[in-house]
């Protein structure tokens, strides 16, 4: 099956609302420099099957982009996607369910597999919980550890430490065939994500900062830098690609000498429509 990376960006993409650093006015001059919302697609082989993982706030163009790699000609509505699995609470990663709503397609009836806290965020808060009274969206929860069996691939969830003020944050292990780790949040790496990290194929993790340095309100978002990151997982084998990149991140210039380092110690950096055969 192909994973499709939707949106590598942080929670606000890039470029961010009315921000004139260098990455995001050459994102504004080239669309290639872009990163959507933090999001990923699976699509099974034989394309008939669309699950998504995390509702970013540009879901709108993600579901292009899903589109074109599924359909041929499209009817005059089409959102391919059987089923969504959210990480966490934060709104970069749940805002899209809103375009699925009554004010957009009015969609009925889409799974969003989720843990039995966000399973509650999404039931007791507006407007999930709007949505999931006109039946827009199904939550479904599950239990944190436990594998799930779906057409063509499995998959389970582990606890992350993150900023859970409003439910809990799990990160994913899909089996396909590969063994594949989506983690795009974390604050602080613990051994046991280290080991499930080492012991898959191929991992996708949290690509926000690359230094400690670059955001003076860091000691209020907790990410552990890539250079951090980099030396922690530098004997392992797995496929490593860096994703959720925040705006500040000067691995996105592609002249930047932080790139080159990255590459050099043989980490990838994740890009938008990006597809990774598993
Ligand atoms: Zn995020
Ligand atoms: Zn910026
Ligand atoms: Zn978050």
């Amino acid at each position: 099956m192909q994973l499709v990376i939707l949106g590598s960006g942080q929670d606000a993409g890039v470029p961010q609302i009315g921000c004139y650093c260098g990455n995001c006015v050459k994102s504004r001059e080239d669309k290639a420099y872009q990163r959507l919302g933090p999001s990923i697609a699976l699509i099974t082989s034989n394309k008939k099957t669309c699950y998504i993982i995390d509702a970013s706030p540009d879901l709108k163009v993600q579901v292009d982009i899903v589109n074109k790699l599924m359909l041929k000609e499209l009817p005059a509505k089409s959102v391919p996607i059987t089923g969504i699995f959210l990480t966490h609470a934060h709104f970069g990663h749940l805002a899209g369910l809103w375009s699925l709503g009554k004010e957009c397609i009015d969609i009925k009836g889409i799974t969003v597999h989720c843990t039995h806290k966000l399973n509650h965020f999404l039931n007791s808060q507006h407007p999930f919980k709007h949505m999931t009274e006109q039946g827009n969206i199904k939550p479904t929860p599950f239990e944190i550890g436990v594998l799930q069996e779906f057409n063509g691939f499995s998959i389970s969830s582990f606890e992350v430490p993150h900023r859970n003020e409003f439910a809990d944050t799990v990160g994913y292990i899909i089996h396909a065939t590969k063994t594949v780790v989506y983690l795009p949040d974390i604050d602080d790496w613990t051994e046991e994500i280290l080991t499930i990290i080492e012991e898959a194929d191929i991992a996708l993790i949290d690509a926000t900062f690359y230094t400690k340095a670059e955001l003076p309100r860091m000691s209020n978002v907790k990410h552990p830098p890539m250079i951090e990151t980099m030396e922690r997982l530098k004997d392992s084998t797995t496929e490593i690609y860096f994703t959720h990149f925040n705006h500040t991140n000067k691995t996105l210039d592609e002249t930047s000498k932080e790139r080159k380092e990255t590459l050099e110690k043989g980490f990838k950096l994740a890009f938008d429509g990006q597809i990774i055969e598993i």
